[in-house]
């Protein structure tokens, strides 16, 4: 019973997702708006379909392929058999827990491998995106894998053994673990590990770093923690961003975006990052953040008192890592709720900070910013909204530039 509606849960997920991809492609061909017509000829529309086209079908068979596989673990007990294989091997629990999930990480990490292989070095390099090479690629795997079995590591034994000695009631304690957890990550994140995949330099002295200062001075914002990062490293494509908190504020600035654009439309770049800070987005997101997995660790003490949550997968007993396994699938349609809600609120923010940057600096430079970085990227111009709904953390293009027009 439990298993079927687990079953029915991936497989309706998988639906949803196809359908707005299908959806999304549909509107590809419609026509643009006269505001955003002219930012790609003929030959680049086309170009920017066909790259939306070939990602949408390639995910569809690495959707496709993982659903199946997902199916069949499911109804064949691949996890119990992995499960029962993991306790012969060593008895004490923590253990199991942790040789269970470590192990299912490497094997989904393996099998996602040639999808990722084909997505960087086949598609985003026939689009001239890609600047990844194969040594990058496994090193950073090498090092994400590192930092994974170090924090994640540690983490997850604080959180078994607080499950080994308050069983369900461990909720609450495991989630002040996490949330001290996601600050310090948060307040230091990009200090500690964002340096071991990328170099951060300061901003050379020279007539951009002057107009910062001097929009930084209008502003009352000190920039303290201002980098240029070396994004070209691994695409081509730019960006910006902002994190931390109160003294740990950083903004960062890939070297891309500063090749692409012009002195004024960085700037407006970053009076639009500014903005996240000034409007407390970045903390407000990360208190609702902190509000959810309240919620989430709630559902899952609760739900972790159902031995059925292990059995319906196979197990022989209940144990943490299936039970939690199988909550998470359970989970799914809340966290697709969760991501409509998310989305729409950081799209939200981002209409925002895109004013502020238009109030407090240009609009020009603002507008120019953002259709360089959407056309630079080939973005989809005519995204069909239910898409956006569910998957776009920004406005569309047209959406921007109505927005900042109308201060
Ligand atoms: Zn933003």
């Amino acid at each position: 019973m439990l298993l079927t509606a687990l079953v029915i849960i991936v497989v309706v997920a998988y639906i949803v997702e196809s359908l707005l991809d299908h959806l999304n492609q549909g509107t590809a061909w419609n026509p643009l708006d006269k505001k955003i017509a002219h930012l790609y000829d003929e030959k680049e529309r086309a170009k920017s379909i066909a790259y939306s086209a070939e990602k949408t079908q390639f995910g569809f068979i690495s959707a496709t392929f993982s659903t199946v596989l997902m199916i069949l673990a499911l109804t064949y007990g691949w996890f119990a058999k992995l499960d029962e294989f993991v306790r012969e091997q060593v008895t004490n629990q923590i253990q199991i827990s942790l040789i269970f999930i470590a192990a299912l990480g490497v094997i989904s990490w393996l099998i996602n491998l040639p999808f990722a292989l084909y997505g960087i070095f086949r598609i985003e390099a026939k689009y001239g995106f890609n600047k990844t090479t194969l040594k990058t690629f496994f090193a950073d795997a090498l090092k994400g894998s590192l930092v994974a079995v170090l924090f994640g590591g540690a983490l997850l034994t604080v959180l078994l053994w607080l499950y080994q000695e308050l069983q369900s009631g461990f909720w609450i304690s495991a989630w002040v673990v996490i949330t001290a957890f996601s600050l310090f990550m948060f307040m230091f994140g990009t200090k500690l590990i964002l340096p071991l995949f990328n170099k951060l330099k300061p901003l050379p002295e020279g007539e951009l770093k002057a107009e910062i200062q001097r929009y930084c001075a209008s502003q009352g914002y000190s920039i303290n923690r201002l980098f240029v990062m070396d994004g070209s490293k691994r695409s081509t494509k730019a960006n910006a961003f902002f994190s931390g908190l109160g003294r740990s504020k950083t903004i960062v600035l890939f070297d891309t975006l500063i090749e692409k654009l012009s002195t004024k439309e960085i700037v407006a770049v970053l009076a639009h990052e500014i903005g996240h800070y000034k409007k407390k987005h970045t903390f407000s997101m990360f208190i609702f953040s902190l509000v959810q997995s309240f919620g989430t660790f709630a559902l899952l003490g609760w739900l972790l008192n159902y031995p059925e949550l292990s059995t319906a997968l196979g197990a022989q007993q209940q144990s943490f890592h299936i039970s939690a396994l199988a909550f998470f699938i359970l989970f799914t349609p809340l966290s697709i709720l969760l991501g409509l809600i998310n989305n729409s609120w950081s799209r939200h923010n981002e209409f925002e900070s895109d004013t502020f940057a238009a109030q407090t600096y240009e609009v020009a430079p603002m507008r120019s910013a953002l259709e360089k970085i959407s056309t630079d990227s080939l973005a989809n111009l005519s995204p069909h909204p239910l898409y956006v709904a569910f998957n776009y953390t920004h406005p569309t293009l047209l959406q921007r530039i109505n927005n900042v027009e109308r201060k």
